[in-house]
């Protein structure tokens, strides 16, 4: 036991600093998230529950969108919402000036009722349906992101009974989005740049579309789109994308997309902001007309290292070598580690000592997958603890789902001290809702 918690005791020396950056330790060296007291947290909104630093988001906002300005001027960060689809998210990144990607009607729903301009709207999905497309277009959204041939055939059909309607020769700006065949070094589930990809054009057909597009009267082609992945933690793949869509011509806008990893463990080192913008505008500035207009899209390294997931431990039990703490959410609340295996790192909320026995952390959920970390140090366990799972604020919401009756945790803001719930935990009661007996 003693060799264990040596060697863990070394491997994660600075476990707060995954936390988001507001986090301190109380006198007991209970974790404290912007002047939140955990335990307060855990009273007031019960367990699980995502608890989300709104000056963290703030900050990476603000980093992206003066990081991109200072190198390209005639440019947009705009945040891809499927990250964290809820209007407290959507509200306070339209606040912080940026544009809002889109995919499908909820998303759109979600983001007009947050208050975004729909001008800075992207639209995205490699399977819009007509509906969605109206919606869009009446929505005043102004880019969708052309994925397939289909799309043009749908917007020429709406485009034209809307100009029917009103004589006023109404125009929609669309990208082309490209698959440039490469492919990250990301878990297959979240890479999106090969040949083979369910998503956008490869080069060939891309130019034909772009040609068609370019004798649209009713569709204007502002350019082109490019998103290679998620969760990519090393610089090439991001500025050979742009070297693929240099390829295609001049266009007034390129969309580069999204993509850059969070660091969720200890030995992940994802590439700074600042980085990740230098890899693709030095590209861009070789190889981009100097007055074109450059859109980026990060999702997951926007809102992650944002947020904490919090649960109580329900049962520890020892045996065949293995220590199994499981407590009361799992994969109804966190599907990124059935998904695409992402490690998370956790810790006994009120002792965050980065040493302990090697557990095995689980969920409540029917299914030997229902895993939150496979191996984590846990200083002394037991029923009733508190433990927080840092670096939750990506896709952990959007994913989060009913599995075994699961009522969806809620999402709590914390800044300066303070505490507000912006979604509320569901009710058994909601659960009923839908269902017709
Ligand atoms: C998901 C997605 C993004 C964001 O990806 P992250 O890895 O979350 O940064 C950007 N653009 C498109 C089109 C996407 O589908």
């Amino acid at each position: 036991m003693a060799a264990t918690h040596a060697a863990h005791a070394v491997r994660t020396g600075s476990l707060v600093g995954l936390f988001p950056p507001g986090t301190t330790q109380d006198e007991t060296g209970a974790l404290v998230f912007a002047g939140v007291p955990v335990a307060e947290l855990a009273e007031t909104y019960g367990t699980p529950a995502l608890i989300v630093d709104e000056a963290a988001i703030r900050a990476r906002a603000r980093q992206y969108a003066d990081g991109l300005a200072a190198r390209w001027p005639n440019s947009r960060a705009t945040f891809a919402s499927k990250a964290f689809p809820c209007t407290a998210v959507y509200r306070l990144l339209a606040e912080e000036g940026l544009g809002i990607d889109v995919a499908g009607g909820g998303e759109l729903t979600l983001a007009l009722a947050a208050g975004a301009d729909p001008a800075g709207l992207v639209v995205h999905g490699n399977a819009k349906t007509e509906e969605e497309l109206r919606l869009a277009v009446e929505a005043g959204a102004g880019t969708i992101v052309v994925d397939n041939f289909d799309d043009i055939d749908k917007l020429e059909t709406i485009l034209s009974e809307k100009r029917g309607l009103s004589e006023t020769g109404s125009e929609q700006g669309v990208l082309v989005r490209v698959t440039p065949d490469i492919r990250p070094d990301t878990h297959e589930a979240v890479s999106t740049g090969q040949n083979g990809s369910k998503f956008g054009l490869l080069l060939p057909q891309a130019r034909e579309a772009i040609a068609r597009l370019r004798g649209s009267d009713r569709l204007r082609l502002d350019g082109v789109h490019v998103h290679v992945g998620s969760q990519i933690l090393d610089l090439d793949p991001f500025a050979q994308a742009v070297e693929a869509v240099a390829e295609l011509g001049e266009f007034a806008v390129y969309d580069l997309g999204g993509g850059l990893g969070s660091r969720y463990t200890y030995t992940d080192h994802p590439p700074t902001v600042e980085a990740y913008l230098d890899a693709m505008l030095d590209v861009a500035r070789k190889l981009l007309p100097a007055d074109a207009r450059i859109l980026i899209e990060p999702g997951r390294s926007m809102v992650a290292e944002s947020g904490v997931s919090l649960y109580r431990v329900v049962s520890v039990k020892r045996g065949g070598g293995h220590t199994f703490v499981a407590v009361d959410g799992g994969m109804g609340d966190n599907l990124e580690v059935s998904l695409y295996q992402q490690r998370f790192e956790a810790a006994v909320a009120t002792r965050p000592t980065g040493a302990g026995e090697l557990c095995r952390l689980v969920g409540r959920h029917c299914e030997s997958g229902d895993t939150l970390s496979a191996d984590v140090p846990l200083d002394d366990p037991r029923v009733g603890d508190l433990i927080a799972v840092p670096v939750t604020g990506a896709y952990t919401y959007a994913l989060s789902n009913n599995y075994n009756g699961a009522r969806r945790p809620p999402v709590v803001f914390v800044r300066d001290g303070e505490h507000r719930p912006v979604v509320r935990r569901e009710t058994y009661a909601d659960l009923m809702r839908r269902d017709l007996p």
